[in-house]
């Protein structure tokens, strides 16, 4: 019999409206599943855990993020997007070339440990460092330990012309490490995008993720590059669809965001990272004015932080901010206003549904799998709880995250990480950094 264990008299946001949200209730996990939810559950011979003090919501997903770049945290606060001094010069084009394998595996390492810390249980590793198949063998084995649920994302690297063995390299992976479908890690192709590749390029890129049944990943609308009519050209071609998802952009036309919608695709939205590098103005309101719900991204935490607190409350005061500013214009009949609810959906099913793991996670849904977060309500930060939804997304932060549950494995309880020396990560990630950074020539921000 699979251990069981009940979430006893939380607060429970499931964020199914066929479940609904209690101000008090229970869940069942039920080995890797959610068993139940709902109020005084019996579950005989299960283990209890008190929850009267949290909120029991499913753990947050992020769509994108480059988890090797984890040893360079915030080493490009100042620096923007694109230009002589720039993140594409600097981080993609100096510092990555000096990579070792070791330091991939140092970079994802690190960044899965903040992310379990800050309540996210999915995560699409965009991981364009494959210098060599020792490289991919670093990051899967990362992933692979952290016990998150992970979509990993193969990319070739940016700093040289893509080299013939990336598809073989490609295969290999996808045979040694995802052949089961019942495990965390599911496969994608980060490829260059339309942007950055040629028409046969990026049709040769798109037919080997479907060879593969994996999904595909890109970047567009990225500053100056996205406005040449590249992702419309490329979309002509029909390449499109429910398996691709679009990140960022910003930088559209509107031919092009209405082709995204209309081929069922999926979006992930950076937007702090979009707006703090110049990446363009974030098209939230241009999404949604076509019915399209994004997911949402950290993207680089060599500038942004890696929670997904800051990526709710940063999309909705832009979106607010926006409308804001119409009204007091004069304008009338505006677009509705995003809700807490709303982002709080981006953060987690939607974020689901462009990882495609909609059917496995993202609400506390019973027979979907129990990656769970516990959120203590009882921080001077927080209580008296009023709005459940409005705490989470506007009075929460990483400080709350009691506990993680990926599958129905907890990977953080009582505030702790579990299974982990941080010490010794600790020391890995400065002999890590101490290695990459002196080796690139890159000087450490002054201060
Ligand atoms: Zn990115």
């Amino acid at each position: 019999m699979p251990n069981r264990t009940v979430l006893k008299n939380g607060i429970v946001l499931s964020l199914d409206k066929r479940v609904g949200n209690f101000m008090q209730a229970d869940v069942l996990i039920d080995g890797a599943k959610i068993g139940a939810v709902g109020p005084s559950l019996k579950a005989e011979g299960a283990e209890i855990i008190d929850a009267s003090n949290m909120i029991v919501m499913p753990g947050f997903i992020d769509t994108h993020r480059h988890l090797w770049e984890g040893i360079l945290r915030n080493i490009g606060t100042d620096i923007p997007l694109e230009g002589a001094q720039s993140y594409l010069a600097f981080v993609l084009n100096t510092l990555a070339p000096a990579y070792r394998a070791e330091d991939v595996y140092a970079g994802n390492k690190v960044s899965t440990l903040g992310m379990i810390d800050a309540g996210i249980t999915t995560v699409l590793d965009w991981s364009h460092i494959q210098a060599g198949p020792e490289h991919t063998d670093a990051a899967i084995k990362a992933l692979q330990e952290s016990g998150l649920r992970a979509v990993f994302a193969y990319g070739p690297v940016w700093y040289e012309a893509p080299k013939p063995e990336h598809p073989e390299w490609f295969r290999r992976a996808a045979k040694q490490y995802f052949s089961s479908k019942d495990q965390l890690l599911t496969l994608a192709w980060a490829g260059y995008g339309p942007e950055f590749n040629s028409i046969e390029g990026n049709k040769a890129d798109w037919n080997l993720a479907r060879d593969v049944n994996a999904r595909i990943t890109v970047h567009v609308g990225v500053g100056t590059y996205g406005k040449h009519g590249k992702v419309a050209q490329v979309g002509k071609t029909g390449l499109y669809g429910p398996d691709t998802t679009f990140i960022h952009c910003t930088t559209l036309n509107d031919e092009e965001i209405q082709m995204i919608v209309d081929s069922g695709s999926t979006v992930s939205l950076a937007s702090p990272v979009e707006m703090m590098m110049g990446h363009g103005m974030v098209p939230i309101q241009r999404f949604l004015d076509r019915g399209m719900r994004p997911s949402l991204s950290v993207d680089v935490e060599t500038n942004v932080p890696n929670d997904m607190f800051t990526q709710m409350r940063s999309l909705i005061s832009l979106q607010h901010a926006l409308l804001f500013e119409r009204k007091l214009a004069g304008e009338e009949n505006l677009p509705a206003f995003l809700t807490t609810r709303d982002v709080l959906e981006f953060a987690t099913i939607d974020g689901a549904r462009a990882n495609g793991l909609e059917a496995r996670t993202g609400s506390l849904t019973p027979g979907k799998e129990a990656d769970v977060i516990l959120l203590r309500t009882d921080k001077p930060n927080i209580f008296p709880i009023n709005d459940p939804i409005g705490a989470v997304v506007w009075g929460m932060d990483t400080s709350n995250v009691d506990s993680v549950f990926v599958a129905g494995q907890p990977l953080k309880r009582n505030g702790q990480l579990l299974k982990v020396d941080l010490d010794s990560v600790k020391i890995m990630a400065y002999e890590s950094r101490d290695y990459v950074v002196p080796k690139s020539g890159v000087k450490l921000p002054a201060m």
